[in-house]
């Protein structure tokens, strides 16, 4: 049912990344500088060993050794000091990119066209936002720190076992070779193995919260089994794209630790047997192999940390994907000539292929009432979302004098037409933001109370100790089901779109509110056209004309007279009701 959201590519992710840290170079640079004198300060012990090694053959005293531990202490503490700056600077930097790319993401999400936030379910948005994010947090606070102190520290090794002498490198040269061909039996696999163990993750979230959004549906049809058993599959495939990246996993490691051992032996045999001849010294070998050994946990960190950084690369994957969602309003900068709403030829598809409207044609006049009535199912909440302008139509035209809904910039479309439905969103922050977000921050109060007095609702926010400046939403004075209402029907009087699509589908409203709660909607619609999804139809009678919707079609379209008199389906819909 749900269209995924999608996934960017290699080269756009390394574009980004280029793009974020090439932001940063001074940053970047003090760091590096950093962790570069910490990973030298490192590299004079195992010389010193090697020379404490041969004074010991050699005879010595023990003022020789002391200064030598001495001076290895010494090392260690600066060091000690050194890292510590060095890896504050990279935490303060990690925190630095975090917050830029979270703010990217956002941007992103926020310029998501709606139709396909309605499209991809709240799964797949979900998921990004709280698992790739946290993800990608993990990556850039400890995975890429991690990754480059080990390369450095790696790096710095080779270079203090080479300075011992060359014939080190034959060693270490000698691990490569099984370590490249596992590191790219498993790069070449990991990657679309997480993508798709985020996807098994995406699928359950998306699963999960349609069940839970459509917990009454599932109820009154008695489907919960059938939900039980798609979550079960869900969570099986979930299971099989985790175990295939364990399997991966436990091929890849084993092979790797055996490819460590290689280079320490071989410097151990090939260090004596140049002993033997004569052409190293004792200090020179102990040091090589020391440098040899110390070289195994930086490559080790190095390796490992890269699946981290594969997981995180998924993730930024799936996170820069939210920008290249295409774009579906195209502001042309045309100005409706009137209010008048016109639907032409309109067809539909939520899914390819598979049309929900099948070439729909309604045009309302300035100030009419029309109900839409229909089975369950027909296309009639479809209908209204793309008269509100928040889907394009797939052909066809949806116009409001003259202008294409989609092609009026989202706040401007929100003057002409809005779409209402009873759930309702309260947003954290005061009554005040609650409102204000409708107009500008700047609304006077008079202004704001205004509304809130025309939707009945002016007398208790003024009840309120702090008025308009009372906090709501989570952590806030929690409001009820219908004072939520009210304050969004007043965010719709102060945008004040002259046509409004109701729809009543998801009526989560308390009857004892509900009484309250037309009058507040009756001022609303006072003086504005009105497509109402109607549900009941009682409110169909009430109206100027009624369309009836049925397989994606209006079959039927008048007055409520001439359809009971025509006898058609309204007709016996009007005549059940009344029975
Ligand atoms: P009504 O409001 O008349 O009950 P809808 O407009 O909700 O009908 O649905 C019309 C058809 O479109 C139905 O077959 C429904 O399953 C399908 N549909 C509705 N919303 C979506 C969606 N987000 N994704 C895919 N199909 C959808």
């Amino acid at each position: 049912m749900s269209d995924a959201l999608p996934i960017a590519g290699g080269s756009d992710v390394r574009r980004y990344l280029r793009g974020l840290f090439g932001r940063h170079p001074r940053a970047i640079g003090i760091a590096l500088a950093l962790h570069v004198l910490a990973a030298a300060a490192g590299l004079a012990a195992p010389r010193l060993l090697g020379q404490l090694v041969e004074a010991v053959h050699d005879g010595t005293s023990v003022d020789h050794v002391d200064r030598v531990a001495l001076a290895l202490a010494g090392f260690l503490v600066v060091q000690t000091v050194l890292t510590r700056y060095a890896r504050y600077r990279s935490q303060v930097f990690g925190e630095q990119i975090l917050a830029e790319l979270r703010e990217d993401f956002v941007d992103n999400t926020l310029n998501l066209p709606i139709g396909t936030v309605e499209n991809a379910g709240s799964g797949d948005l979900l998921t990004r936002t709280s698992r790739d994010v946290e993800q990608l947090g993990w990556s850039v606070r400890w995975a890429i720190p991690e990754w480059l102190i080990a390369v450095i520290t790696a790096v710095m090794t080779l270079i203090g076992a080479v300075l011992v002498g060359w014939w080190v490198l034959l060693p270490c040269l000698l691990g490569v070779p099984p370590l490249v061909i596992a590191l790219r039996w498993y790069l070449a696999r990991a990657k679309d193995g997480y993508l798709w163990e985020g996807e098994t993750y995406s699928t359950i979230n998306a699963s999960l919260t349609e069940t839970v959004e459509g917990a009454r549906t599932v109820e009154a049809l008695g489907l919960q089994q059938a939900r039980i058993d798609r979550v079960d599959d869900d969570i099986t495939e979930s299971y099989r794209a985790e175990r295939y990246t364990l399997s991966l996993r436990t091929i890849f490691f084993p092979t790797v630790e055996t490819a460590y051992l290689i280079p320490t032996v071989a410097t151990l045999l090939l260090g004596g047997w140049l002993y033997l001849r004569g052409d190293a010294s004792l200090g020179e070998v102990t040091a090589a192999t020391l440098y040899v050994q110390a070289l195994i946990d930086p490559v080790d960190r190095m390796i490992s940390i890269l699946d981290e950084l594969q997981v995180g690369g998924a993730s930024l994957a799936r996170l820069l994907g939210v920008a290249q969602v295409p774009e579906d309003r195209v502001a042309t900068g045309r100005q409706p000539v009137d209010e008048k709403i016109d639907a032409a030829d309109v067809r539909f598809s939520y899914v390819e292929g598979r049309d929900v409207l099948h070439g729909v044609d309604l045009s309302v006049g300035i100030g009419e009432r029309i109900a839409m009535v229909g089975p369950s199912g027909a296309g009639k909440s479809t209908l209204g979302r793309l008269l509100a302008g928040i889907h394009p139509p797939r052909t066809g035209s949806v116009t409001v004098g003259d202008v294409g809904l989609t092609e009026l910039p989202l706040s401007e479309l929100r003057g002409h037409v809005a779409l209402v439905t009873q759930e309702h969103h309260v947003f954290v922050g005061t009554i005040r933001d609650n409102l204000a977000l409708a107009v500008d921050e700047a609304a006077t109060d008079a202004r704001l109370l205004e509304a809130l007095d025309s939707v009945d609702a002016g007398d208790w926010v003024r009840a309120l100790p702090q008025g308009l400046l009372t906090k709501v939403g989570s952590g806030g004075l929690e409001l009820s089901p219908a004072q939520a209402q009210q304050l969004a029907l007043a965010r719709l009087v102060l945008a004040d779109p002259h046509t409004l699509v109701l729809d009543e589908a998801t009526s989560l409203i308390d009857p004892r509110a509900a009484r309250h709660l037309e009058r507040s909607l009756a001022a609303v619609l006072e003086g504005r056209t009105v497509i109402a999804i109607a549900h009941r139809l009682f409110s169909a009678h009430d109206a100027d004309r009624v369309a009836v919707v049925e397989d994606g079609r209006i079959t039927e379209f008048g007055s409520h007279h001439e359809l009971v008199a025509a006898d058609g389906s309204y007709a016996d819909l009007w005549k059940s009701w009344n029975s």
